[in-house]
């Protein structure tokens, strides 16, 4: 019999309509004869209310309330989409995480999941019984209610994929899967059949918001291939698997880009062993993330200009380390967060030469000043303007025969 796990996320289950749409689609895939578990994330905009409301409150809210707050949209789900189940004449239970347990480690807010009871899922599952779990959350060890970071829910299929050793892994979102590029300011994106775990994994850290990258590394680390598909149509998804089974007849197969980047620059340091290792180790204990890092050639042998990228979110924060940091001497500092980073991603790029220089040759067709690089293996990310993001993606997208 075909274990089968089913993730809905927030928008197909956002209003009371929808949930009874999907419904339809558990009984089906019940009726099939397929052990089915259904993950669900809270109603489309809840968590957001929620987190608002907890501010009302306080700005420096408890994080183990804000913890047991936040779980609260996934119960609500569980209990609408079983009861709407069970209306239909399916038997369906919702088993909150304590009730499994699903257990969790790490700090409140960005726990992840360790371990599940599995034996309490078979037993409902023997019963015929659908099983429904709230996405997004856990309990710790001492039974203190977790959530497992935003967009989580993605993360607790997966891991209870692997678990229940399901046979499939299904995402039901609001698109019909991963697309070249967003489809919604890019009309002619494709969608994408089949993608490795690592393209997926580059695509959903650089913007494409389909699935939580966590979840896809798991997926990874695991096998566990997954299919991303909408709830709304019944067209096939994307199917994200091990890259062995896919032929690359294209270098690049997506062009992703978000805004959530700066970029800092640190005028006239010093230009002397262990300078570089000054600036970035502070920032790497508080835990700032430095993306991309450019150091300049110092003309005098003297004095050199540094320049790097960071979340949009931390950029006070990483002035403020470096100017409290007496041993970095600098003359200034800038930054500029109207930046976008744009990639091209493409496991078919380790074979094909020549991909960067078109890369950089579209960009400057189009008259964009590339201002950072960065690159990996499968992946090369340019920080240009904000202003000129979407004439790259465009030119990208063309350039790369992805239209
Ligand atoms: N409801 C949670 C969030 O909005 C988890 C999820 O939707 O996956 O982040
Ligand atoms: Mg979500």
């Amino acid at each position: 019999m075909t274990k089968k796990v089913l993730k809905f996320g927030g928008t197909s289950v956002g209003t009371i309509e929808r949930i009874q749409h999907v419904a339809s689609i558990v009984k089906k895939e019940h009726l099939a004869g397929n052990n089915v578990v259904v993950i669900v994330s809270a109603m489309a905009g809840k968590t957001n209310e929620l987190i608002k409301l907890s501010k009302e409150i306080s700005d420096k809210f408890s994080k183990r309330e804000l913890d047991v707050l936040l779980s609260s949209g996934e119960q609500v789900t569980s209990a609408l989409l079983a009861g709407a189940l069970i209306k239909l004449n399916i038997k369906a239970k919702s088993l909150l995480n304590w009730q499994i347990p699903i257990l969790t480690e790490g700090e409140h807010s960005n726990a992840r999941i360790t371990n599940m009871n599995v034996e309490k899922i078979n037993e409902h599952l023997n019963e015929k019984e659908v099983v429904i779990i709230p996405g997004f959350q856990g309990i710790t060890k001492s039974a203190d209610i977790t959530t497992i970071g935003r967009g989580g829910s993605d993360a607790t299929a997966v891991a209870v994929a692997k678990l229940l050793n399901a046979d499939t892994c299904d995402i039901y979102t609001d698109v019909d899967g991963v697309y070249s590029t967003d489809p919604n300011k890019i009309p002619v994106a494709k969608k994408i059949d089949k993608i490795s775990y690592d393209e997926m994994l580059e695509l959903s850290s650089l913007g494409a918001k389909v699935i939580q990258s966590s979840a896809v590394q798991t997926a990874m680390m695991y096998d566990i291939p997954l299919e991303v598909k909408s709830t709304f149509t019944e067209r096939k998804g994307t199917k994200i698997f091990n890259q062995e089974n896919i032929d690359y007849t294209k270098s690049v197969t997506g062009v992703a880009y978000s805004k959530d980047d700066a970029k800092i620059t640190l005028i006239g340091v010093e230009d002397r062993p262990g300078v570089a290792a000054n600036i970035f180790e502070p920032l790497s204990k508080a835990q700032i993330n430095v993306d991309m890092v450019i150091q300049n050639i110092s003309s005098d042998q003297k004095t050199t200009d540094v320049t790097f990228t960071v979340k949009r979110d931390d950029v006070d924060k990483t002035k403020e380390i470096l100017k409290e940091k007496s041993e970095i001497k600098y003359k200034d500092i800038i930054h500029n967060d109207k930046v976008a980073k744009v990639s091209i991603v493409g496991a078919g790029m380790v074979s094909t030469p020549g991909v960067t220089y078109k890369m950089f040759r579209g960009l400057s067709d189009e008259k964009i000043n590339i201002l950072a690089i960065s690159t990996s293996e499968i992946k090369l990310s340019v920080i240009i303007d904000e202003n000129n993001t979407l004439n790259a993606v465009k030119k990208l997208h063309t350039i790369f025969d992805l239209d």
